[in-house]
């Protein structure tokens, strides 16, 4: 079954961002680093989805390009696959166009792959595969 995973936002800085959610009274886990995005981030699960706030850490982060172009705001959009590779290979057969050409591995050992805003209404589109599935 596919869920949204959780929705992404670029931020400045995640200790000024996350503000807004502590007042709301969620829970914002440990921030974490994603060596491969130049990035860190925090999750914020509400109800069965999540929040990631991005914070890149360096000129060279996709954050930190998205956030000189648009400014701070919604990311994208991930969902939950239940099989990565076979929706990957599938989505290639079907001239979708993608971020990269293989599976990565993130934060927490996921495997994901980003569908390019091109191919997907103007919205960045992450998948993700649990790794407890
Ligand atoms: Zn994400």
């Amino acid at each position: 079954m596919f869920n949204i995973d959780h929705l992404g936002i670029a931020v400045k800085s995640i200790a000024a961002a996350k503000g807004i959610y502590e007042k709301l009274g969620l829970k914002i886990s440990p921030e974490e680093i994603v060596e491969g995005e130049q990035v860190k981030l925090v999750m914020i699960p509400v109800g069965e989805s999540r929040l990631e706030l991005l914070e890149p850490i360096s000129e060279s982060s996709p954050i930190a390009r998205f956030l000189a172009k648009r400014g701070e705001g919604l990311h994208h959009i991930s969902l939950r696959v239940p099989d990565l590779a076979a929706v990957v290979k599938k989505l290639k057969s079907e001239g979708v166009r993608l971020v990269s050409n293989e599976i990565k591995v993130g934060a927490g050992g996921h495997r994901y792959m980003f569908v390019h805003p091109s191919s997907a209404g103007g919205v960045l589109l992450e998948l993700v595969e649990s790794r407890d599935q």
